[in-house]
């Protein structure tokens, strides 16, 4: 084997180190740390990763990186080399099925890491999907088209532009449901975005990513991809929403409306929480649940009305003690056209800022408030400050949540320059963003235990 193949990808420093300890790739080890002791298989490395780690499969199928620097030792206890590769299966027709259609955005979801290169690489093609989640073609005849490979962190007005824009064509097509796959990180932003950018859809639009990519064991890669693809193909629901799981195990999803839906966990899989209200709808393997009647009914017509308007020129401040108006100031001097604060409490800020949001209130730039506690209504009558900022110039926005105000406001801004205009779009609800009241539920209820929770206090509760 030549020199590249037995240190696939290692260089600089980590290369140096299994050179001195004779460790390959697929070496089974057991490596000495200064911070402690791992076991496990080294794994080829991406041409593109940095020169400082070494990567290990441990037995818990984790993969961790160790920095080269900290290794005193390696035993070397034998060499498993894996040969993972998702079989492509021709995905199967069958005419009496609904047609589902996956755009893929990126994210977790669309990698897994192939273990022959060390590359990440996008499982994807219908058949590599059928060969690794067969349940799949029970329920529909799926169709793929990748519109992007991104970080859900580089998503941005081209791509939601893009994906709405996917989303109308598709509905001419004719499919039956969509289905979304994306980062998780700022799935919540996209949801908002899409809802304001396509109305009156006909059918299901699903956003579905993993916390988990599908290589390892605790993934929700799959069960997340059956029930949107579920969602889609079968729900009378035609709003856009995300599907992921509803409790930390895997017992069922939940669908939460696109613009009461937030990443509220950096790792748990059930990090989706709809905010102040309570979810759509339950879905596991064989049925979808609604938890509420008043959503959008699936129609049989394509009378969709894509809008992708879109000001770059928005920008979310979230409001912290001591802020200075400088922070302000420079939105304004940078031409900023639209500002979402995050306020504290029922949605304040320091009276420092004041001058600040007067000059705004002058250059006639939109600002809206919002909460940081993001349960609750924003609620300015109620002390001075929320008083004084009003004749200032800054708008209530009710409940809406802090980046949905975001891309709401962007998507208004790229419309009409009328601030009235501009403030009779942002407090009427177009996709629920607000509501009339928080029910007594809406408060983390319906979302799913935290079974680890449930089971500590219940050798309390006796
Ligand atoms: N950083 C990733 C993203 O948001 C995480 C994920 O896919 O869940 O794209």
């Amino acid at each position: 084997m030549t020199e590249t193949n037995l240190y696939k990808g290692y260089k600089g420093r980590a290369l140096e180190v299994l050179k001195h300890f004779r460790a390959e790739v697929w070496s089974e080890v057991k490596i000495t740390t200064t911070k402690g002791e791992y076991t496990g298989i080294i794994l080829p490395r991406s041409q593109a990763d940095d020169p400082l780690h070494i990567v290990l499969k441990l037995r818990s199928g984790y993969n961790i990186g160790i920095a080269a620097g900290s290794v005193t030792a390696v035993e070397i206890q034998g060499r498993k080399e894996a040969h993972y590769k998702i079989p492509e299966k021709e995905f199967p027709y069958d005419p009496k099925k609904p047609r589902v259609k996956l755009l893929g955005t990126g994210g977790t979801i669309a990698s897994r890491l192939d273990y022959r290169t060390g590359e990440v690489i996008p499982a994807f093609s219908p058949g590599e999907l059928y060969g690794s989640v067969p349940e799949l073609a029970d329920i529909c005849n799926l169709e793929t088209e990748k519109l992007f490979g991104v970080f859900s962190e580089n998503m941005g007005p081209e791509q939601y532009i893009g994906t709405a824009q996917a989303i109308g064509r598709e509905i001419e097509k004719g499919v039956h449901g969509i289905v979304i796959g994306h980062g998780t990180d700022t799935m919540h932003h996209t949801a908002a975005i899409l809802s304001f950018m396509v109305q009156n859809s006909p059918i299901p639009i699903v956003m579905v990513g993993s916390q988990r990519s599908s290589d390892r064991p605790s993934s929700d890669a799959a069960l997340n991809l059956m029930h949107s693809v579920k969602t889609a193909a079968e729900s009378d629901i035609a709003e856009v929403m995300v599907c992921m799981f509803g409790p930390t195990s895997d017992i069922y999803g939940l669908l939460h409306r696109g613009t009461r839906v937030r990443k509220m966990h950096s790792s748990y899989r059930s990090t989706f929480r709809t905010i102040g209200d309570i979810p759509i709808a339950m879905v596991s393997r064989d049925k979808i649940t609604p938890l509420r009647q008043d959503y959008k009914r699936r129609r049989n017509d394509k009378n969709v009305v894509i809008n992708t308007a879109f000001e770059e020129k928005v920008s979310i401040v979230y409001y912290y003690p001591n802020m200075k108006p400088d922070i302000i100031d420079s939105l304004i001097d940078n031409g900023y056209r639209g500002i979402v604060i995050a306020g504290t409490g029922l949605g304040h800020v320091n009276k420092p800022l004041y001058p600040a949001l007067k000059r705004a209130q002058d250059r006639k730039i939109a600002v809206y408030m919002t909460v940081q506690t993001l349960w609750g209504y924003v609620q300015m009558y109620v002390y001075d400050t929320g008083r004084d900022m009003m004749e200032l110039g800054v708008i209530p926005g009710a409940n809406m949540l802090p980046e949905v105000a975001y891309v709401k406001l962007a998507w208004v801004l790229g419309q009409t320059n009328d601030l009235d205009e501009v403030m009779k779009m942002m407090l009427t609800p177009i996709a629920g963003e607000t509501t009339e009241r928080e029910p007594s539920n809406g408060y983390l209820i319906f979302q799913g235990g935290v079974p680890e929770v449930e089971e500590f206090i219940s050798k309390y509760r006796k």
